[in-house]
């Protein structure tokens, strides 16, 4: 059965002090356990640090991109067997971030999915529609046709390290939040998408999260809906108490 998940996007923020820092008020704030898989995905420079400051603990160290090339003239650039090499298990790809600020097209995405799960890497999958994409009521469609590009290249087994985050791009960074009827209506719509191309046992597995503004006072709303299978969060994962309280939401 899929799993509960929580994972903080940390982007751009924290150098080594404060990514100590706040490595060490999770690890302070975790004094029960939690209900779910609970992930953090501090800036590249910083990965190996934070991995070997967590390896104690239920916290996983995931890394927030990744290149689609094994070695060679790629400036600037970070593989898939360097990650492995410091013992990170799951890297986020396609974020809409990544999208926007960086071109990266449906093609370079799925080149970069197919590197890490070849490899053996987790993937969390970003997809999410624009608000012009909503107001058109193209929204189905957009998110769609990002999974279909994506992902259903894979094979089921493949598919089984996939996990999908939905973004709503006008929900991230922004305070507004989809409601957890529309959030719902997006990952009851995907989780059937997927159904169609790799069958109702891989569908029913895959956990699917939702990403934008989440917080404290959200989560619970959120995450009690049934196709929500936990969070991808940015701002409020930068305080260790809040994001603690997004994950006891389960
Ligand atoms: P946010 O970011 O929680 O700050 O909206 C979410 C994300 O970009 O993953």
């Amino acid at each position: 059965m899929r799993k509960n998940i929580v994972a903080g996007n940390w982007k751009m923020n924290c150098d080594l002090a404060q990514t100590q820092a706040l490595i060490t008020d999770l690890k302070k704030g975790l004094v029960n356990d939690v209900n779910c898989e609970l992930m953090i995905a501090p800036s590249h420079p910083f990965l190996y640090n934070a991995f070997n400051s967590t390896c104690d603990t239920v916290i996983e160290v995931v890394a927030q991109n990744v290149c689609e090339a094994d070695s060679g003239a790629y400036t600037g650039e970070i593989s898939v067997p360097m990650l492995q090499s410091i013992g990170i298990k799951t890297v986020i790809i396609g974020h809409s971030e990544r999208r926007d600020t960086y071109g990266e097209t449906d093609q370079l995405i799925t080149a970069k999915t197919k590197a890490a799960l070849d490899k053996g890497l987790r993937v969390i999958f970003c997809c999410g529609e624009h608000l012009e994409d909503r107001k058109a009521g193209n929204h189905f469609d957009t998110v769609t046709k990002q999974i279909e590009l994506g992902l259903f290249d894979l094979t089921a087994a493949q598919m089984e390290n996939v996990v999908v985050a939905y973004e709503p791009v006008w929900a991230i960074g922004t305070g507004e939040t989809a409601s957890p009827e529309q959030a719902q209506e997006m990952h009851a719509h995907l989780r059937s998408f997927i159904e169609t191309k790799f069958g109702k046992e891989t569908a029913n597995n895959t956990s699917i999260l939702y990403g934008g503004s989440v917080k404290p006072a959200n989560a619970a709303e959120i995450f009690a809906k049934p196709d929500v299978d936990g969070g991808l969060v940015g701002g409020a994962s930068l305080d260790g108490s809040s994001f603690l309280d997004i994950a006891n939401a389960f």
